[in-house]
């Protein structure tokens, strides 16, 4: 293994815990990682919080470059992004991964433009493979594959001449690994040396707004699309909901509409699920719908289209109204238990 190269991963901490798309990150990074024979770091910050980084290890990161220091305790833009850029630096990882939050965002494309290097946002798939441009064959890419176009087309994307090469990728859509608590990562301190210019704000008050709904751990989702987004079907796809012990999920239009908050979303631009079992009520099945649950152990579809793209995902496909179809499911599995 060449262990001066590595996949990093920049580990976001909200001074309670780490984010679980940072572990997902690691998880992930872990197997691009074995294909090119390099380890996996990290690049973390806060104030005390060392314990913590800790369970890197036992998602397969060998070593996190951890500053510590009071003014890093709350997130800042200047400061996260200059301290990232100053790791990558002196480490050159050839990959870095972000989590594609409002951190991640906020700093990733600050780091890409001051070190030159692409940047993919919402990945959806991270491959390594090979690019040609011209008569130049690049090995050991990053190939960053992403819905395109509104959906319409899956693009693979390569910055194989800008090292390293740079993506981020929204929580739920890497696969968590199973932790192996006997891996340990080795925690390398480093000092922050920017001077208190670069601390423009202070953080006064934070007050954590909590979800609505824990879509993400759910194991059972009735979600409701635009044939079931009126009043008499929305209620119907909450009572199944319940009836199952389920959550409710929705489409981005039924979420647009403000019948469900934004944590109900379900898909690219919403959260990526894959419960047990997913009922999909008068939901269409779009491509970016499908991104989000198409990874469902069982999908149940209810469209009175009997074309409705949804069908193609599905398991178990009922053509009806949701209004005579939904009541008769909870019938019948009252009847059961
Ligand atoms: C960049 C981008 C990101 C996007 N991100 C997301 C995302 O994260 N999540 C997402 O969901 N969408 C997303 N979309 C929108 C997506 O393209 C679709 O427009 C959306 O998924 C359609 O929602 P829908 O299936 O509820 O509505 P529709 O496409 O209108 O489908 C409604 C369905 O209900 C059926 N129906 C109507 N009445 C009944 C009835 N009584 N009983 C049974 N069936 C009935 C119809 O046959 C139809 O198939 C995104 C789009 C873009 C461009």
């Amino acid at each position: 293994m060449d262990i001066s190269k590595s996949v990093m991963v920049f580990i976001e901490h909200n001074g309670e815990k780490i984010a679980e798309v940072s572990l997902e990150l690691i998880s992930e990074a872990t197997k691009l990682a074995q294909k090119l024979n390099v380890s996996v770091t990290a690049v973390a910050m806060g104030y005390n919080i060392q314990s913590d980084l800790e369970m890197l290890g036992h998602y397969g990161c060998k070593k996190v470059y951890y500053l510590n220091d009071k003014r890093l305790k709350h997130f800042s833009s200047i400061p996260y992004a200059k301290n990232v850029c100053d790791v990558v630096g002196r480490f050159k990882p050839q990959i870095v991964l972000f989590g594609a939050t409002v951190m991640g965002r906020d700093i990733a494309p600050r780091v890409a433009s001051q070190l030159k290097c692409g940047l993919t946002a919402d990945c959806t798939e991270l491959k390594i493979g090979e690019h040609q441009m011209g008569k130049k064959l690049y090995k050991d890419t990053l190939l960053q594959i992403r819905p395109a176009f509104g959906g319409n087309i899956i693009a693979t994307i390569v910055s194989p001449e800008s090292v390293p090469s740079m993506a981020t990728v929204r929580e739920g859509v890497m696969k968590l690994g199973v932790a192996d608590h006997s891996k340990a990562v080795k925690i390398e301190k480093l000092s922050c040396k920017l001077p208190d210019e670069d601390f423009m704000t202070e953080v006064l008050d934070i007050i954590r707004e909590e979800k609505s709904v824990d879509l993400k751990g759910a194991q059972i989702i009735v979600s409701a699309g635009m044939g079931a987004s009126d009043e008499q079907a929305l209620g119907l796809v909450k009572y199944l909901a319940s009836t199952l012990g389920g959550v409710v999920g929705g489409s981005r239009p039924v979420v647009d509409s403000g019948v469900l908050a934004k944590d109900h979303q379900v898909g690219q631009t919403g959260v990526t699920v894959r419960p047990n079992l997913y009922i999909a009520c008068g939901i269409s099945g779009q491509i970016q719908h499908r991104a989000g649950m198409s990874d469902a152990k069982r999908i149940v579809a209810i469209n009175s289209d009997p074309n409705a793209p949804i069908f193609s995902i599905a398991h178990y496909g009922i053509v009806g109204d949701v209004n005579n179809i939904i009541p008769k499911m909870i019938k019948a599995y009252k009847e059961k238990v």
